[in-house]
């Protein structure tokens, strides 16, 4: 009997009844709410939420954890289990008239940054999310600029999503432990972009740019892609390293630099 945890779906399952509760608070579920869990597992998290909302979506690989889910979801509420690559899930089908998506999920941490930008790519049907992740994925995803966490992961996800560290979680929360802290992330989707790239693809490609050597200037790391002159159009300095400039600087520097015929 008991599931035995499997490495290669990155199944660290949540033991702590404290961990767990303090979980479920910083997320509040309500009835009313369309909530959906990312990687329920054997249910730590799925059933807490469940008793509060009455329904819930999850999305999980592992097909011989489905039964075990379908099975103690009975006494909660209706629970309504996709066997499914939460990476190639079409989360749009889950949105039903005016409701907006509530994504939660103990992640696992392989596969957590490209699921995140998937996820991005439904930003407008979503309230917000709240991840269980890598610490040092959540410092790199909530970093201001300045911080050496800052970079392209903060940049890319903070031009989406409003982005807060909420609490650390230690490995023996789990079972089997995993090597690192884990933290409690909420990210919560702009509904209008306060800054917005006229060319979403050149501000990609501009702060991949100047990330790929984080030591040198500006001026050294953008040079394939900023002349003298174009410097000369903007008001931030080329001595500046890439770890300096806010998401408004560069989207402001991608929009000059687009613009130009
Ligand atoms: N939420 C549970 C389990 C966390 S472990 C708990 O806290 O105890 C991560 C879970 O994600 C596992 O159940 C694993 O099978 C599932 N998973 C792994 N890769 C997945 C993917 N690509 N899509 C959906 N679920 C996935």
């Amino acid at each position: 009997m008991g599931h035995i945890p499997r490495k290669r779906f990155g199944q660290h399952f949540l033991q702590d009844e404290s961990v767990i509760q303090h979980l479920v608070d910083v997320i509040a579920p309500r009835a009313e709410e369309h909530l959906v869990e990312i990687g329920p597992g054997q249910g730590a998290l799925t059933f807490p939420i469940l008793k509060l909302s009455r329904q819930l979506d999850v999305v999980e690989l592992d097909r011989d954890l489905i039964p075990i889910l379908n099975a103690r979801a009975k006494e909660f509420g209706k629970l309504i289990v996709h066997e499914a690559d939460a990476l190639e899930f079409d989360f749009s089908q889950l949105v039903e008239k005016n409701l907006p998506l509530r994504i939660i999920g103990n992640l696992p941490y392989n596969i957590s940054t490209p699921l995140i930008f998937h996820l991005l790519g439904f930003a407008d049907s979503i309230t917000d999310m709240h991840f269980m992740l890598q610490k040092e994925v959540v410092d790199r995803l909530a970093a201001a600029p300045g911080n050496s966490d800052y970079g392209r992961l903060s940049i890319m996800v903070q031009y989406h999503c409003q982005v807060t560290s909420l609490f650390d979680v230690p490995p023996d929360a789990f079972y089997p432990p995993p090597k690192v802290t884990s933290s409690i992330v909420r990210m919560l989707p702009h509904h209008t972009l306060p800054f917005t790239a006229n060319n979403y693809f050149h501000f990609k490609n501009l702060v991949k740019q100047a990330f790929s050597q984080r030591r040198k200037t500006l001026r050294n790391c953008l040079k394939l892609l900023m002349t003298d002159e174009d410097w000369q159009k903007t008001d931030i300095l080329p001595t500046l390293r890439p770890e300096q400039l806010s998401v408004k600087d560069y989207v402001g520097l991608s929009n000059i630099l687009s613009n130009v015929e």
